[in-house]
């Protein structure tokens, strides 16, 4: 295995005054080439990446596709790896890690608070500043892994809030038109786990957003889960830190430790039917959760249909296995290989396609070159 860098990229900058030494050393990109892509994975499945490169800033980020674009290679941005599943062969382009750090905070008028950070942030660490500095708008966005860049991807959510409520702007490159470009809320084609960036796959590489929060929200307890936690404590007016640490540790206690477990998080999305097959299936399932959304669709919960239809709540076959504690969330052993999580991926969407009809979608990206 190579492990020597192949290119050492130094940007076109001179020394900055007083700062030679640092900033020289930052001003360097490696390129490194069959680096193994499993340990920046929270799966910690995959083979090796033919190139790889950790960005730090627009500069790299530049230099990193341009070096792409020549070698005619195919690339990957990554994050925090944490709704990935790489395929055993690796991925035969160039893997691009994205560090680009930074957070700018703005007031405005009326209480708002508009906050730039840069793609590489963990996605963590800016919900809890804005808890911190009393913001309004991410609480319930607490404990997610991952960056800030991915979170326009999948328009991460979880009870009940989806990121894409926050987000006025993304910052990205694109490797079509070779510029960066603003773009609006509007323009990310936000859907439930979904967005302009999954459709136009590999286009844009996100070197920052921007989110808009509120000093004078209110925290949104509706979901279930939320709202049967203080209903047990005896809280009836929750603030924004005892909703920020409410899902902390409501999530604790269903969801896997990802540095115990090979896992992505849930596995697959939650379907959405219509009303008319929503009926349907509550005549054979009469408990079958449904949440009726303002089109009229249903989303239903598909960790029950698992877990009551399927039978699959810890469910294992192999290396592979559905959480014991919530059947949508799949966990790896170690030594567990991609194909096995495809094989058992497929196990579970039969096993639902039987009971109900429905074909399942896949929440995790799978990447292969
Ligand atoms: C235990 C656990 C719990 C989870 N819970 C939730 C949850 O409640 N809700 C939820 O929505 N998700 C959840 N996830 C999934 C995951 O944390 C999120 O999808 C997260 O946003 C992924 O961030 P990342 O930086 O790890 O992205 P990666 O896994 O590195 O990448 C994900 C996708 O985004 C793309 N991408 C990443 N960075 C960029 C960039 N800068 N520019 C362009 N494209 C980029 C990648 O190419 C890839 O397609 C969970 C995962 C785990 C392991």
């Amino acid at each position: 295995m190579e492990l020597t860098p192949v290119a050492v990229i130094r940007h076109n900058v001179g020394p900055i005054d007083g700062l030679f030494l640092f900033d020289t050393l930052a001003l360097i990109m490696l390129i490194q080439k069959n680096i193994p892509i499993a340990q920046y994975t929270t799966f910690k499945i995959g083979g090796p990446a033919r190139y790889f490169c950790a960005v730090k800033n627009e500069d790299d980020l530049l230099e990193a596709v341009k070096f792409s674009k020549e070698k005619k290679l195919p690339i990957l941005v990554i994050g925090g790896g944490s709704n990935l599943l790489v395929a055993d062969s690796g991925f035969n382009g160039m893997v691009i890690r994205n560090e680009i750090k930074g957070k700018d905070w703005k007031e405005g008028n009326d209480g708002i608070v508009t906050v730039t950070a840069g793609a590489g942030e963990d996605w963590e660490g800016l919900v809890k500043e804005s808890v911190d500095r009393g913001l309004y708008g991410l609480e319930g966005l607490s404990s997610i892994p991952g960056t800030v860049g991915a979170s326009p991807v999948q328009n991460i959510g979880a009870y009940g809030v989806d990121v894409s409520h926050a987000i006025k702007s993304v910052r990205a490159f694109d490797t079509t038109a070779l510029g960066f470009v603003s773009l609006s809320n509007e323009d990310c084609g936000f859907t439930y786990r979904d967005s302009m960036f999954k459709h136009e796959k590999g286009r844009y590489i996100i070197s920052a957003v921007t989110y808009e929060l509120s000093k004078n929200g209110k925290v949104s307890v509706e979901y279930k889960d939320l709202k049967d936690y203080f209903a047990k404590k005896g809280n009836s007016q929750p603030t924004l830190k005892d909703v920020r640490e409410a899902v902390i540790e409501i999530r604790k206690n269903k969801l896997p430790d990802w540095t115990d477990w090979g896992t992505a998080g849930s596995f697959f999305k939650n379907p959405v039917v219509s009303a008319q097959k929503f009926t349907e299936l509550k005549k054979l399932y009469p408990e079958l959760p449904g949440f009726t959304e303002q089109d009229g669709h249903v989303k239903l919960s598909l960790g029950w249909i698992l877990d009551k239809l399927c039978n699959a709540k810890g469910l294992t076959i192999g290396n592979v296995g559905t959480y014991e504690k919530q059947a949508l969330v799949v966990v790896a052993k170690p030594g567990a290989t991609a194909q096995e999580v495809l094989d058992f991926s497929n196990e579970l969407m039969r096993r639902v396609k039987d009971k109900t009809g429905i074909e399942i979608e896949g929440e995790v990206e799978w990447a292969v070159a």
